[in-house]
């Protein structure tokens, strides 16, 4: 989607450790507009596809998975990050390794609400090693529904989630690929999609 590629090269920071920085625009300041012709871009993508529900990660996937949910016209459940101890039997949890925080979290959705009718899209802002995603898939097949697809804003393609990803055959879209970054010259070059 070039009008985010453009974005991302005009407002996009990149940190040590292979972090991209876009808080101006996609997590913690949010450019709505932008997030709405992400949804129709979505949309258009994941058109065949049956889809019933939004499920994201908090959360900084919450905001840009609620106006992408606006486009479809479906509710968004978001996957909390749980202290152990909350852990009851009315919740399926798995764990997610966080890329940018470097620690282990339980992630839990209430069993009221999904279930084997469900037929989800998946909604991330980043897609780096695929550990958020593994876990948002575990939870989605614990409930016995059905993953439609994944949607991405930004992939680093340089690193191994979304071949990851891909390798099980789930329908994955990313907006951006990110195919390489230098921290110095602040050079970025993006995959032709
Ligand atoms: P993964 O689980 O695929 O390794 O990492 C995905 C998660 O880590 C996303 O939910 C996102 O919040 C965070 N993340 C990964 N890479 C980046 C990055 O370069 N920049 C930012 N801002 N977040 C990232």
């Amino acid at each position: 989607m070039k009008m985010l590629e453009e974005r991302i090269r005009k407002d996009g920071i990149i940190a040590p450790g292979n972090v991209l920085k876009v808080d101006c625009f996609l997590n913690h300041m949010c450019d709505v507009s932008l997030f709405h012709e992400m949804g129709m871009e979505f949309k258009r993508l994941f058109k065949d596809k049956p889809i019933n529900k939004i499920l994201t990660i908090e959360a900084s996937g919450i905001g840009i998975a609620c106006v992408i949910a606006e486009c479809f016209e479906v509710p968004v459940l978001f996957a909390k990050k749980a202290k152990s101890i909350n852990l009851a039997g009315d919740v399926y949890a798995t764990k997610v390794e966080s890329f940018t925080h470097k620690r282990t979290y339980d992630v839990i959705v209430s069993k009221k609400f999904i279930g084997p009718d469900d037929h989800v899209l998946i909604i991330d802002d980043f897609l780096a090693n695929g550990c958020a995603l593994e876990g948002l898939i575990d939870l989605v097949q614990a409930a016995g529904a059905t993953v439609e697809g994944i949607g991405i804003c930004i992939e680093k393609g340089f690193q191994e989630g979304g071949s990851k990803i891909r390798a099980k055959g789930i329908q994955l879209e990313s907006l951006a690929i990110v195919e390489s970054m230098n921290c110095e010259t602040g050079e970025i070059a993006f995959r032709e999609q």
